[in-house]
């Protein structure tokens, strides 16, 4: 028997929207797969979090769901969850910061431990990675050369301070917040003698003019794990701009681009590939080399084959980036009419079509169509 969708996330009938969400959001996170490997219990319990929040974070399916029960949100075209790769592309965002669930996922979800007071934070850097479909599939990692980041001055030390001798804030006592009265209430602000730093410089270092922090190169590595899809970010935790007196180191985000492929397309972990034949090929059958993210493969094409048949060839698709397996391939079978015809193949041709005036047998299309015709009309064409 299906459970119940606001038992699962253990809110109220009349939860509303953003307590489903936060209810959704701790509960997945505790079920994650990443954080129990192999625990087949929390992946089921994490499908069924993302089933019961896919219809109750949906009004229109949560107004059939608690009028119908489970029978009326079947069959809404609502996404169904056959992996947790699934939940991943529905879901991802619900997940980080405004970040994807990718992040999270590599355990590096942005920075955890701010500092109470004092200091400035170094900036976010976000650079692009382009890479291949073969990339994508096989795992890769790419150099990052001479990136361009703000690193903490050598000569101050990171302080902006001559010879590093920053003074305490006499305002705020080096706390970087103060107290003020307002009515009857203390409010405490930002100090607004140091902005906050708790610390001021008398006199600015040479080499960085007080700035803290001098533009370096850097090299850096991203290992790119197979099944990586297009617009995914992978971050490397304080790999941004340094932070300075305290403050924390921003984050490099690189964001995976895909880069267009000579035959194929990609849908979710399927790889998708037109395959031109010819009209011998589809009536005889064939044995035909195509391309596949492996290298050449060789796929019969049955006799019989008809223009936009689709044959899948199982497991040979990206890997799925969470959880074992792969999707297929899928190879659209296109017929392609001779667009010139030489002598010689002119006249089998003319034989042919004599044959097939007496013989329509195994053309069940044309026989169904013909017979129609004479409905309407009383005679053949
Ligand atoms: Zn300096
Ligand atoms: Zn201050």
């Amino acid at each position: 028997m299906a459970k119940d969708f606001y038992e699962v996330l253990g809110v109220p009938r009349t939860a509303g929207e953003a307590e489903i969400k936060k209810a959704y959001r701790t509960l997945a996170l505790k079920y994650h797969p990443d954080k129990n490997p192999g625990d087949k219990n929390a992946e089921q319990k994490f499908k069924e979090l993302a089933e019961a929040y896919d219809v109750l974070s949906d009004p229109e399916k949560r107004r059939r769901y608690d009028q119908f029960g489970a029978e009326g949100v079947h069959g809404m075209g609502g996404p169904r969850f056959h992996n947790v790769e699934d939940i991943f592309s529905a879901f991802g965002d619900i997940f980080g910061g405004g970040g994807s669930i990718f992040e999270d996922f590599f355990g590096m979800g942005g920075r955890t431990s701010r500092r109470a007071a004092g200091g400035r934070d170094g900036a976010d850097l976000r650079i692009e990675i382009g890479i291949t479909f073969e990339e994508a599939a096989r795992g890769v990692v790419k150099e990052i050369r001479s990136l361009k980041r703000e690193a903490a001055c050598g000569v101050c030390k990171g302080t902006g301070a001559h010879q590093g001798r920053v003074e305490t804030c006499q305002t705020c006592r080096g706390r970087g917040r103060v107290q003020a009265m307002q009515g009857f209430f203390s409010m405490t602000t930002a100090c607004p003698h140091c902005q906050g730093e708790g610390v001021r410089v008398a006199r600015p270092c040479e080499r960085c003019g007080g700035r803290a922090t001098t533009t370096e190169r850097v090299d850096c590595e991203f290992q790119i794990p197979p099944g990586i899809k297009d617009g995914m970010k992978i971050v490397k935790q304080g790999f941004g701009n340094a932070g300075v007196r305290g403050g924390s180191d921003g984050d490099l985000f690189a964001v995976i681009r895909l880069k267009r492929h000579a035959v194929f397309e990609r849908y979710e972990d399927d790889v998708i590939c037109e395959v031109p034949i010819t009209f011998s090929q589809a009536a005889l059958g064939a044995k035909i080399g195509v391309p596949t993210l492996d290298g050449r493969a060789e796929v019969s094409v049955p006799a019989g084959t008809q223009s936009g048949e689709v044959l899948r060839l199982r497991g040979q698709g990206f890997p799925h980036l969470h959880g074992r397996g792969r999707g297929d391939q899928l190879l659209k079978v296109v017929l392609e009419t001779p667009h010139s015809l030489s002598g010689e193949q002119r006249k089998l041709f003319q034989e042919l079509a004599q044959l097939e005036q007496k013989n329509r047998n195994g053309m069940p299309r044309l026989k169904a169509f013909l017979g129609k015709f004479k409905e309407c009309f009383g005679y053949e064409p």
